[in-house]
C-alpha cells in the first residue's frame, strides 16, 4: 500500500494528520499514534522534511513538538533494526522490509476483506451468500488478532522493551534458550509473554535485537522456504536430465523391444507404450555392454 505511495503523498499523509489534530478531530494520542506507524513505513528523507515542517510551525507546542521528534529517533527508528547481514540475500525472492511495513500490509489486506464483504452483499444476483460472507468475516477476525499480536510484539521490538531471556522450565527441559546463540527466533505471541514476564524479574532481562543478535539460523519460514526452493530446483534438474535422457534413447532402439530409432516402445501385444527403461537408462545399457563384452 505505502510502497505504491509517492513522497508527496506520504508527506501529505503525515501533515494531513497534524492538521487534524489542530482542528480537533484526532487526539494527541491518535496524533502520535497515527504519526508512528506512518513514520515508520515513509522514507527517511520524507520524514526528515516533515520533521523540518513540525519544527518550524508556530502553532504547535514546544512540547509536542519535542514528543514528536523524539517519538521518531527513540522509537520508529530502531524498528529498522539490522538484521544478519546476508539475511535478505538467502531469501528466494529477496524480500526485504520493515516490521512495520508488514503490519501495514495486513491492515491494507483486512481493508481489502471488507469490501470484499460489501461485494458479496452487493452481488446483483440472487444468491444465499450466507457462508461465503462468514468465510470472510473469520479471515478478518483471525487477521485482526494476529494484527493485534503483532502490533504489540513490534512496539517492544522497536522500544527495545527488556525480555526474560529465557522460558520458564526451558532449561529444565535441556533446550537452548532464545537468547542464546543455539536459540531460534520468537514468535510476536512468545516476545510479548516474555515481555511481561521480564516485568516481574527486571534484574535478568535482554532486549529483543540482543537476545537474537547470537543466532546463526535464519528464522523458520526463510529456512523452510529456502529448502523448498532447493528442493524444486533439484526436481527440475532431475526432470531435465530425464528428458534428455529419454531424448537420447528415443534416437537409439530398445534393447528390449526392439523398436527402431525414432519410433515408440511397443509392448508384446504390440500397442505403444511408455518407453522402456532400458532404452533410456545409460548406466543399464553401460553395464550390459559390458557384460556382452
Ligand atoms: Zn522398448
Amino acid at each position: 500500500m505505502n510502497k505504491i505511495q509517492s513522497a508527496d503523498d506520504q508527506l501529505s499523509q503525515l501533515n494531513r494528520a497534524v492538521e487534524m489534530y489542530q482542528k480537533k478531530r484526532l487526539s494527541r494520542r491518535a496524533l502520535l499514534d497515527i504519526l508512528k506507524w506512518d513514520m515508520a513505513v515513509t522514507e527517511e528523507s520524507t520524514v526528515s522534511t516533515f520533521l523540518d515542517g513540525v519544527r518550524g510551525n508556530q502553532t504547535l507546542t514546544d512540547d509536542l513538538i519535542d514528543e514528536i521528534t523524539r517519538l521518531y529517533t527513540e522509537n520508529v527508528q530502531h524498528w529498522a533494526f539490522p538484521e544478519e547481514g546476508g539475511l535478505a540475500k538467502a531469501l528466494p525472492e529477496a524480500v526485504e522490509g520493515t516490521f512495520p511495513e508488514l503490519i501495514q500490509s495486513l491492515k491494507s489486506a483486512r481493508g481489502a476483506l471488507s469490501n470484499v464483504l460489501d461485494k458479496i452483499v452487493g452481488v446483483n444476483v440472487r444468491l444465499n451468500l450466507r457462508s461465503s460472507y462468514g468465510a470472510v468475516v473469520d479471515a478478518r477476525r483471525l487477521m485482526s488478532s494476529e494484527i493485534a499480536l503483532l502490533e504489540r510484539a513490534c512496539e517492544h521490538v522497536g522500544a527495545g522493551t527488556l525480555l526474560a531471556p529465557e522460558f520458564p522450565g526451558e532449561d529444565d527441559l535441556g533446550q537452548p534458550s532464545w537468547s542464546s546463540p543455539g536459540g531460534a527466533p520468537l514468535s510476536p505471541k512468545q516476545i510479548v509473554w516474555l515481555a511481561d514476564l521480564g516485568q516481574k524479574r527486571p534484574e535478568l532481562t535482554v532486549n529483543y535485537a540482543e537476545g537474537i543478535s547470537a543466532h546463526s539460523s535464519p528464522p523458520q519460514l526463510v529456512t523452510e522456504r529456502i529448502e523448498a526452493r532447493e528442493w524444486e530446483r533439484i526436481r527440475a534438474e532431475e526432470n531435465r536430465r530425464l528428458e534428455e535422457r529419454m531424448r537420447k534413447g528415443m534416437a537409439r532402439s530398445c534393447p528390449r523391444c526392439e523398436s527402431a530409432p525414432g519410433a515408440a516402445c511397443r509392448s508384446r501385444a504390440g500397442t505403444e507404450t511408455t518407453m522402456h527403461k532400458g532404452r533410456y537408462i545409460v548406466l543399464a545399457r553401460t553395464s550390459q555392454s559390458i557384460r556382452r563384452g
